[in-house]
């Protein structure tokens, strides 16, 4: 039976298993409250899990978002660590490189890459080594989107025309780093860089409807907040449903976050969400992926 093209624009994938399990237990999920049955994913997140994963739910494609130190919040960042970073950068691309359909993303930081590394070293990854985007996470990484040290970093993104993928969340202690109003000022200078905000606000969803409205050119990933509707800081299904539906469902893809949650899940619930029309819901789990982060 033909259905939907499946497309997981936003998933991890991990060095070793042990890694996977040690982050999976490590990182702590605070900002949905309180929720008990949260499905995790058995996967610890190898690329052999990711391939698996894929076959067994049917998905063409999927799009693989590393964080270089992703495994530890308290990371300390410096220069010294440029190498560290591009040499994770390279094994993300060389992991998915022998794996038809998944399209590998790498990672800046402004705290370890001058504006100049970090330009070379995107165009090398894209040019020579298949990256088909940068993904960014401000809260762990903790800078601000409009941080004039990242110019280099969106604008080397414009002119290779490529996307980013930025989590979105709030950060504990109120910092403005990763709340969907964090965006605006990337949203307002690079009005032609296509930016995927993940996980629709997450928990600043409340924020995200007036960004999406006063920036048509913003899109959205739904991974994360959907396996956690219904939790004491997360909407309900009728509320997530409903945002969806008003941001425009076109402007919105779906993601795992594997090997947190699983796939055949993410498709299960993107389906089973109200207010959205059979064909809205059949274009987002792939076929918006592929029209907006140009796969
Ligand atoms: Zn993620």
């Amino acid at each position: 039976m033909a259905g939907p093209i499946l497309v997981d624009a936003h998933m991890h994938l991990v060095e070793e298993r042990e890694t996977g399990r040690v982050r999976k237990q490590t990182y702590e999920i605070w900002e949905y409250g309180e929720k008990t049955d949260v499905k995790y994913s058995k996967y610890d997140g190898v690329v052999e899990d990711a391939v698996d994963a894929m076959d067994k739910a049917g998905f063409s494609k999927a799009v693989v978002v590393n964080l270089f130190g992703s495994g530890s919040t308290s990371f300390e960042r410096g220069p010294e660590l440029a190498e560290e970073l591009k040499a994770f950068n390279r094994w993300g691309c060389d992991t998915v490189a022998p794996h038809d359909g998944m399209v590998p993303y790498v990672n800046t930081d402004p705290h370890i890459l001058s504006g100049e590394e970090m330009s070379t070293h995107i165009r090398d990854m894209v040019e020579n080594h298949g990256a088909r985007g940068v993904k960014l996470h401000p809260v762990l990484q903790r800078f601000e989107m409009g941080d004039p040290r990242m110019t280099p970093t969106y604008q080397t993104c414009l002119e290779l025309g490529i996307p980013v993928l930025s989590h979105s969340g709030p950060q504990r202690e109120g910092r403005p780093f990763g709340t969907p109003k964090a965006y605006a000022p990337l949203l307002e200078n690079f009005p032609d860089l296509t930016l995927v905000i993940a996980h629709l606000g997450g928990g600043a969803w409340t924020e995200t409807l007036e960004i999406a409205r006063a920036y048509p050119h913003a899109y959205f990933d739904c991974c994360e907040i959907m396996e956690w509707l219904g939790g004491s800081n997360a909407p309900t299904y009728e509320q997530f449903g409903r945002l969806i539906k008003d941001i425009g469902p076109e402007r919105v893809v779906m993601g795992s976050d594997f090997p947190w949650y699983d796939l055949d899940r993410s498709v299960e619930i993107v389906m089973g969400l109200p207010h959205l029309a059979e064909e809205e819901k059949e274009a987002m789990l792939g076929a918006n992926a592929i029209r907006i982060m140009g796969l």
